[in-house]
């Protein structure tokens, strides 16, 4: 059976890349983007009595790791990338469809647009579906996943000498979380699980319009080093 379905919307995220954007939402409350409604869905009709609801489930496509021949197996990078699993047994972006589920906070409901935060979308990320968050259906108490039990483990993140104000000015020219963002983010430790960095390798990553740079004084600490515009 084929059926082709169409965006609902599309996502103006924090992310430019996909490096360093948490693995799950909620883990980065700091995060925020906004869902733009595509017509006829941007009138208003369709998220009325949303207002009610604190949190949204976004059905989404992973448009940047779309492929067409299903993987069965995938080596998650949580699992240190050299462990396979099967690919419904991990919330892998390479899956069949390529579809993707976040729980997010819905701060907001400005005409066309859904004001999101806690989210873990690239952006450009095209939305398949909205729906309310159901406390009594969705959250299970005893629920369990042996495989992913616990939030990663968050590192130390401090501040090199001039990055935190660079970081404050440019928060202010955006009116957004960014100190907060970049905390949140670096502590999630977004190398690979398999990379033992050496303090001389800077890593890079697009948050909003600034480049954030970082190094690895030892395994276990991140230091920021510069918040710079692009260009
Ligand atoms: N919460 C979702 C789920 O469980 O389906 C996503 C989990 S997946 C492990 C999260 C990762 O997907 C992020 O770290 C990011 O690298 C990647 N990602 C987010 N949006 C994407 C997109 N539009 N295309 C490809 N990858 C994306």
């Amino acid at each position: 059976m084929q059926h082709s379905v169409s965006p609902v919307g599309i996502v103006r995220s924090c992310f430019k890349e996909k490096f360093a954007i948490p693995r799950q939402p909620r883990l980065a409350p700091a995060a925020r983007g906004v869902l733009e409604l595509l017509p006829p869905f941007d009138q208003g009709e369709a998220v009325q009595g949303l207002e009610q609801v604190s949190h949204v489930w976004l059905l989404f496509l992973f448009h940047q790791a779309l492929e067409d021949t299903p993987r069965l197996k995938v080596r998650p990078p949580r699992l240190g990338g050299n462990k396979s699993m099967g690919v419904f047994a991990t919330r892998a972006t390479h899956r069949p469809n390529g579809i993707g589920q976040s729980v997010v906070r819905l701060d907001g409901i400005a005409p066309g647009r859904l004001l999101l935060s806690g989210i873990d979308l690239l952006d450009g990320t095209p939305v398949l579906d909205i729906k309310p968050y159901v406390p009594y259906a969705d959250c299970i108490e005893d629920a369990r996943n042996q495989m992913a039990s616990d939030a990663p483990q968050a590192i130390a993140v401090q501040w090199g000498e001039s990055a935190l104000s660079q970081a404050r000015e440019h928060a202010l020219r955006l009116a957004e979380p960014l100190v907060e963002l970049i905390e949140q983010c670096l502590a999630q430790d977004p190398r690979p699980a398999y990379q033992v960095p050496s303090p001389e390798r800077v890593y890079g990553v697009k948050f909003w319009d600034v480049q954030v740079r970082w190094h690895y004084p030892h395994p276990a600490l991140i230091e920021v080093l510069e918040v710079a515009s692009e260009g």
